[in-house]
């Protein structure tokens, strides 16, 4: 069997990966709020465990992974939207909008990420239907002395967990010092967060023991997670954004309600996707979403492609010269996966992907098959994600027809031997590697192959 070796936030360390039960591999990531469209940022950590999913069912089988990740469906961005086109005008009760919201933000997540060639987690938990399970784990954790109530409020003590903030590996000091710790009356401790809190009469609530009101954002994890994959499981993913205080919160309230559990195992963390230097984010204004993307033409195969050639583990922007880059390699390799022998997912691609999945070598070895006689690539690019049954529409759509230049270039080569001056040949071939056109000259004749890099604009005026 594969060894797969993965870096635990927990300890830092890069450990081999043994699943609790290789019958039953779990895996939980952090989904996103469903207010709006995602941004590309968003989808950073969808496909990043996206290929860790694909790789553990190709190690444990398909039918041996589950894999879920939620819909934070009860959040005042959504409630904010809804408010704010009740105020436009729209008709129905305020449920009924932020129900519209959710369902339509939803739905745009689906055919976002579908074409990033990622597969549909196999539970797809919504907050709110699973607010039967947060109201008993908070009771549990009052029953123990790990929450209080204070004003229609629960709060978690974070005093009664020691080992809290242990993942993120910071001091309590620090913590307060970092972070925005929101201050408030009824807090015990600065550091205590909020289970449950009270819901005005215009917005949503649920009955609870501590009167109406919702869930914090930190216990919909943990109560999602131990209804679906139990106590314990092997990996749980998000962004490293989340790590605090999203995780560590999400750990003590596990641990706490579950001291015989202990949570994840193995904690996986993605860095941000950069503008500038900047984390791209919705509060910040320097975002652009995945549908922008999709409708300008950017193919959700070179999206993917673009995201499998950084290390999940490494910050990375998205540039046009990437993008650009992307294209003409999955050209080039479509072409060849058409006509090369079907083959197996590359054994290679696999041990990449098993060493806490390196994505960047993975495509090196693409490139070596490629090279070769192309055997298994259409296997191993179906395997990452980057194609399906067939090669993508927008390959033919879009074909660059070099033939013109080929010709022209052919026909100087002919002078040339006759001539024995073969300056104006070089001078062309240079414009032709200078626009990203590999070319390859033989006795058979000449042959021009859009390369990595290749720039169609720069072609304007060749003869
Ligand atoms: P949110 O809806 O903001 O909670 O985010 C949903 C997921 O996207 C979480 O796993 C975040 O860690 C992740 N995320 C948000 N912004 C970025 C970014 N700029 N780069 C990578 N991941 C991000
Ligand atoms: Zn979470």
């Amino acid at each position: 069997m594969v060894e797969i070796r993965l870096t635990n936030s927990k300890t830092r360390r890069k450990e081999v990966f043994e699943p609790i039960d290789p019958s039953n591999v779990r895996m939980y990531v952090c989904g996103p709020t469903v207010y709006d469209r995602a941004h590309l940022g968003n989808a950073r950590p969808v496909v990043v465990f996206d290929m860790l999913n694909r790789l553990l069912r190709h190690v444990y089988g398909d039918d041996h992974v589950t894999y879920v990740r939620n819909f934070t469906d009860v959040d005042d961005k959504i409630n904010a939207t809804a408010l704010s086109r009740k105020e436009a005008g729209a008709t129905g009760t305020l449920e009924d909008l932020i129900a519209e919201r959710t369902e339509e933000t939803i739905g745009w997540y689906h055919a976002d990420m579908d074409a990033l060639g990622t597969l549909r987690p196999n539970h797809e938990p919504r907050a709110t239907g699973y607010i039967g399970q947060m109201v008993a784990m908070i009771e549990g954790l009052i029953a123990k002395g790990h929450a209080y109530e204070a004003e229609g409020h629960v709060l978690f003590s974070v005093g009664s967990y020691p080992e809290y903030g242990a993942l993120s590996g910071r001091s309590v000091e620090d913590m307060i010092a970092g972070a925005r710790v929101e201050v408030a009356p009824y807090k015990r401790d600065p550091m205590d967060f909020v289970l449950w809190k009270p819901s005005s009469d215009d917005l949503p609530g649920w009955d609870s023991p501590w009167g109406r009101g919702r869930p914090g954002w930190h216990i919909e994890c943990s109560a999602m997670a131990d209804e679906l994959l139990g106590a314990e499981f092997d990996i749980h993913g998000g962004g490293i954004d989340l790590q605090f205080p999203h995780h560590e919160n999400e750990i003590a309230q596990s641990c706490c309600a579950h001291p015989e559990g202990g949570f994840a195992r193995v904690w996986l963390h993605n860095e941000m996707l950069q503008v500038e230097g900047k984390k791209m984010s919705k509060s910040l204004g320097n975002f652009f979403t995945v549908r922008d993307l999709l409708d300008q033409g950017v193919p959700g195969e070179v999206i993917r492609f673009v995201f499998l050639g950084t290390h999940y583990r490494k910050p990375m922007d998205w540039t046009e010269k990437k993008r650009a880059e992307a294209e003409a390699t999955l050209r080039k390799w479509y072409d060849l996966a058409g006509g090369a022998p079907e083959g197996e997912v590359g054994g290679s691609v696999i041990a990449a992907l098993a060493d806490d999945l390196n994505t960047s070598q993975a495509i090196a070895e693409c490139h070596k098959l490629a090279a070769s006689d192309g055997s298994g690539l259409k296997a191993t690019l179906r395997f990452l994600g980057l194609m399906g049954d067939d090669v993508p529409d927008w390959v033919d759509s879009g074909t660059v027809d070099l033939s013109a230049q080929a010709e022209a270039l052919a026909a100087a080569r002919e002078e040339a031997m006759a001539s024995k001056d073969f300056s104006r040949v070089d001078a062309m071939k240079a414009d032709l590697v200078a626009a990203g056109v590999e070319v390859r000259m033989s006795k058979a004749g000449v042959e021009l192959v859009p390369g990595p890099g290749f720039d169609p604009s720069k072609l304007q005026g060749l003869t």
